[in-house]
């Protein structure tokens, strides 16, 4: 047996990296597992290129827990590793990794977040394991198998063993602070959660599966029994589909795949996106898009980072576009750096073409499937639209790919592009300035007095909903000149399209400033303007209107964020339409009935806006049954 002292600056760096490390302990299995892995898949390249000439055999990762010994051992069948190597590797180059990750990191703030991305490779064995052990046999004809062994100071023993099998065991003696991991579920779940999709099968204990009785036994009803018998539990599918060539997989093998990245959700997503591309940068992946719901917080971050089938993490958002995090899926790349800090990766090269590869690329799906079947595509808006609008909120060159795809709905269901919608309304919605104007509705059914009136002049009106639409039409009117969104209830619709051809009042120039203190006295003065305005007769006798202007940022104020604080007061128009044939009888009235009637007409007018609750629209009932009696 040989001593031996690792040839490190620091003293002990093992209580520096364990309190560091402390948050996420549990990598220490990712990057051992990682490394038998990469041991294994050596060997099989030496093979490939006639260096390795024997046996290769079943190639596979074994992970022991004897919670007795309270050790954990790592097993592979790998290239393993001479005396000479584990001096070179282990002695060298695994413990300056890690010293140098310690000078790096030592002191700076945030350094827990980026652990867990980090490799910090074989040492981190030390989080967890008072001792460790390696056992290994190289791959090398003649090699003797040698046992390395340390407790993460810088002093270490190495002799030789007797060991049949080619490869390596690293086997950990948990700390008595790192008991939880003695212990079955947990080593599982940190298996699941991490080895999922590596590419040598990995295997963890047994499991219990039935299969028909191999001796033939029968039951009463004379079916074969079933019988349990325990069979390794292997924790990975080593070829998940973002590895495979999107040319052999179904429509049936990327929903499957879907299931098996979220097991506990049920809705199937819309449709996904293979992504593939080896230069630039190393990049495949597959995202899915579920259906976006207006509550979008619930949905995000569900994309998985993966290096070469290793998950590393369930946060992506410094390397995705923020609107990207809506979709599900898999990213994989060798070429995402996961040693830097958080703020940086958003700055590296690789990362800012890999994200602006990704907008482009679903931005062109969108663009494709629009352009394959559009009838499919409008079917789909409706679960879409929210992304789309996102999207192209937050991203300038998404937006301008989006120009070709995002959907105007109108109120009789049909579906067109900016481009399509102001050709079909240009002549008919644009006023005297030369604006067109776009009408629409937030909620076709409450406002539906005012899509009618709308809809009766010839207009078209469009429907818009979801969270982000006043940020939205925002964004189209600026990129579109001369153009304007209106609510339809945000003024008359004389004034939203003003063609500067006025209908000639009914009233006299008395009758109308007699007009304005009947209606002041029965609202509240400090939400209600009262104005009064010439109308088609037809038209209701009163409505009640919002300024677009104050709405929208009332609305975006509720959205947070808009650039607008402080409280907007809730502000009312009521509009009187003089010509109608009611409200010249008004004039005409006695004071009692007039004033009744006046109150009548403002609470039949709020109703139709949604605006009458409470007690104000209990006493509108009692007044509306009282004048059916004394009528
Ligand atoms: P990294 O994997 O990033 O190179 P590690 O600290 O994890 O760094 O490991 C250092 C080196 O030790 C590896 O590059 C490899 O050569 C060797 N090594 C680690 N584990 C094994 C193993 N199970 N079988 C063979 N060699 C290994």
């Amino acid at each position: 047996m040989k001593t031996g002292q690792i040839n490190v600056q620091t003293e002990n760096i093992f209580p520096i990296i364990k309190k560091f490390l402390y948050s996420d302990h549990e990598i220490f299995l990712r990057e051992l597992v990682s490394n038998a892995v990469d041991a294994s898949q050596k060997l099989k390249v030496l093979a490939t290129n006639g260096e390795f000439k024997g046996e290769i055999g079943e190639l596979k990762v074994e992970v022991l827990l004897d919670r007795e010994a309270k050790t954990i051992t790592i097993r592979d069948r790998g290239i393993g590793m001479t005396e000479e190597e584990i001096d070179k590797y282990i002695n060298q180059i695994a413990f300056s990794g890690a010293e140098e990750f310690v000078n790096q990191y030592k002191g700076k703030e945030g350094a827990e977040q980026i652990i867990g991305h980090f490799g910090l490779g074989f040492y981190s064995a030390f989080m967890v394991a008072e001792k460790v052990q390696i056992q290994t046999l190289s791959r090398l004809e003649g090699a003797k198998a040698v046992q390395w062994e340390s407790n993460g100071s810088p002093e270490f023993t190495i002799k030789e063993i007797e060991k049949a099998e080619r490869g390596t065991d690293i086997i950990l003696f948990l700390n008595e602070d790192a008991l939880e991991f003695n212990d079955k579920p947990r080593i599982q779940g940190i298996l699941s959660k991490y080895c999922k999709f590596l590419p040598i099968p990995v295997f963890f204990g047994t499991k219990t599966e039935y299969i028909d009785s191999p001796d033939g036994e029968k039951d009463d009803k004379g079916n074969l029994k079933r019988v349990a018998i325990e069979v390794p539990n292997q924790v990975n599918n080593v070829k998940p589909a973002w590895t495979v060539s999107p040319s052999s997989l179904s429509e049936e093998d990327y929903q499957s795949f879907y299931r098996e990245l979220y097991p506990s959700t049920f809705e199937a997503p819309l449709f996904n996106i293979h992504l593939n591309v080896d230069y630039p940068f190393n990049l495949t992946g597959i995202l899915y898009f579920p259906k976006i719901k207006e509550n979008v917080e619930v949905q995000r971050n569900k994309i998985n980072l993966y290096s070469n089938q290793v998950f590393i993490t369930d946060s992506v958002e410094e390397i995705v576009p923020e609107f990207l995090t809506l979709l599900h899926g898999v990213i994989d790349s060798p070429d995402i750096p996961l040693n830097v800090s958080r703020s940086y990766l958003q700055s590296d090269s690789n990362v800012k073409k890999i994200s602006a590869h990704i907008t482009k690329k679903v931005a062109d799906k969108l663009a494709e499937m629009f352009n394959k079947d559009r009838k499919d595509f409008e079917e789909k808006w409706n679960d879409l639209y929210i992304f789309v609008q996102y999207g192209m909120l937050s991203d300038e060159k998404f937006a301008e790919k989006a120009k070709s795809f995002a959907l105007l709905k109108n109120t009789s269901g049909e579906y067109f592009t900016m481009e399509e919608y102001l050709e079909k309304i240009k002549t008919n919605q644009t006023n005297k300035s030369e604006e067109t104007i776009i009408l629409y509705t937030s909620d076709a059914e409450g406002q539906f007095s005012y899509v009618k009136q709308a809809t009766d002049r010839a207009y078209d009106v469009i429907v818009l909903e979801g969270p982000l639409a006043s940020h939205w039409i925002q964004k189209l009117e600026q990129s579109n000149e001369k153009v304007r969104f209106s609510r339809v209830d945000s003024d008359s619709l004389e004034k939203l399209i003003d063609k500067g051809e006025e209908i000639p009042s009914k009233l006299s120039a008395t009758e109308e400033e007699k007009l304005k203190p009947l209606f002041e006295g029965v609202v509240d003065k400090e939400k209600f303007t009262i104005q009064l305005a010439s109308m088609p007769e037809q038209d209701a006798p009163i409505i009640i209107t919002q300024p677009e202007f104050i709405r929208r940022m009332m609305e975006q104020q509720r959205m947070g964020g808009g650039g607008f604080y402080g409280a907007f007061p809730e502000m009312y128009q009521l509009v009187v339409n003089g010509n109608h044939p009611v409200i010249s009888k008004v004039l005409k009235m006695k004071n009692a009935r007039q004033q009744v009637t006046v109150k009548q007409l403002v609470d039949l007018a709020m109703l139709s806006q949604g605006l009458l609750k409470g007690e104000a629209l209990t006493e509108f009932i009692q007044r509306s049954v009282s004048g059916m009696v004394e009528s």
